[in-house]
């Protein structure tokens, strides 16, 4: 089968749009639909610095590439950032994939750990916390946040980039959804032009599958062991579901994506709780005290505990 744009032999079939794509127009399609994202959202300005979020999973790199050749024809640079969270056995091969991956792309790399900001790791607050109901990801996500936030502070940073892709928008909604956190859903607006330090997610028009296509025709040497953590939640039970209504409807992911576009942007105005700033870290927050902060000053008192017992 032949390519659409080109003579080229047709490797991949977009389900959605009925196109078929060789390798290079498929490439060229997922950098032309990064950058319209970026531009509709002015994600990235003339000299920015992009702190880009690099966990060595596939999404990240693909975001680092697609970064990395857009900033040589436009005036912005980037610097990739990798948070350890402190999960044995998992992280050290990702941070060898990165670190080798951002010296053939010839892009500054920086490395922060949980235990270094917050003098715990994941793996000792999962054993310090009190209520197994709080998930592994959910303390992990709080504490990754703040981590990019302090990394991006401290490289001069004034936007961070994270690889979160079409799908985990939709799982995301649906969690939120599902968990009654509307104010949440106000949040995923990409539209945070006018903050100080901006949050952008320029792979988040993509589907996930066609970003696995993307690294694996780039030979992009992404991680491929999961987290061990990563099957506790209910984000696999959903990204499931949503793949297999895919598979019976195409194109019902980007609608659902449309959807939340237009309800999140109707949230966003209805955040009715009042912004303040954290009696402890100062950081912006919606109680006295910010959740990492709570969250830090809870697996402390635990692990004093512990130490008395
Ligand atoms: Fe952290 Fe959960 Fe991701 Fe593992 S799967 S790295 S625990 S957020
Ligand atoms: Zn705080």
């Amino acid at each position: 089968m032949q390519c659409d744009k080109c003579q080229n032999v047709a490797v991949y079939s977009r389900k959605y749009s009925g196109e078929n794509l060789c390798s290079e127009c498929f490439s060229n399609s997922i950098l032309r639909k990064t950058a319209k994202t970026i531009s509709k959202y002015k994600m990235i300005k003339n000299g920015d610095l992009v702190c880009v979020g690099v966990s060595g999973g596939k999404d990240s790199l693909v975001l680092l590439d697609t970064l990395k050749k857009m900033s040589q024809t436009h005036n912005f640079r980037i610097i990739a950032v990798t948070i350890d969270e402190g999960i044995p056995g998992y992280r050290d091969e990702a941070l060898n994939i990165v670190k080798e991956f951002c010296s053939k792309l010839d892009v500054e790399f920086k490395i922060y750990s949980y235990k270094e900001l917050f003098d715990v790791t994941l793996t000792e607050s999962l054993e310090l916390r009190e209520n197994e109901k709080t998930s592994s990801c959910s303390i992990c996500g709080t504490f990754r946040r703040r981590a990019l936030d302090h990394a991006a502070r401290q490289i001069g940073a004034n936007v961070i980039a994270t690889g979160h892709n079409l799908d985990d928008i939709l799982q995301t909604f649906l969690i939120n959804t599902l968990s009654g956190d509307t104010n949440r859903i106000g949040w995923m607006n990409p539209d945070n032009e006018n903050v100080e330090l901006r949050k952008i997610k320029p792979l988040s028009e993509i589907y996930e599958s066609e970003i696995v296509f993307y690294a694996f025709t780039n030979n992009l040497p992404f991680q491929s062991e999961p987290c061990p953590h990563m099957n506790e939640g209910i984000r696999t039970e959903i990204r499931e579901f949503l793949n297999m209504l895919e598979d019976n409807r195409s194109g019902i992911k980007n609608s659902m994506y449309h959807s939340i576009l237009k309800i999140s942007d109707i949230m966003k105005n209805n955040d009715e709780k009042e912004k303040r700033n954290c009696d402890i870290c100062g950081n912006e927050c919606t109680g006295k005290i910010c959740s990492v902060c709570t969250m830090i000053t809870n697996l402390k008192k635990e692990r004093s505990n512990s130490n008395i017992t």
